[in-house]
């Protein structure tokens, strides 16, 4: 990679590559799935579009928990999406 270029990552949501700006992260952590606005929390990662389709596609096809390595309850689903739509709208 060139220096300075920005790192690319594939959203959960729709599957295409884009680079880490346009993107929102969401963490893993010990016992909670949480949006990492920072970008920098240890933890498992993944992206998704700041878009409300992208998110919806990666809740509903389980691409999100799947990319955690993890199983999403649908209260914590719901919680997640009110936590991410918050990230999306700003
Ligand atoms: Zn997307």
């Amino acid at each position: 990679m060139a220096p300075g270029a920005e790192p690319e990552r594939t959203c959960v949501g729709c599957r295409e590559k884009a680079g880490k700006r346009g993107l929102l992260r969401v963490v893993r952590s010990p016992g909670v799935v949480r949006v990492d606005a920072g970008g920098k929390a240890p933890g498992r990662g993944a992206y998704v579009h700041r878009d409300t389709s992208c998110l919806e596609a990666a809740l509903r096809r389980g691409a999100l928990a799947r990319a955690l390595r993890t199983g999403l309850g649908p209260d914590e689903a719901a919680r997640l999406r009110i936590a991410i739509e918050r990230e999306v709208v700003k």
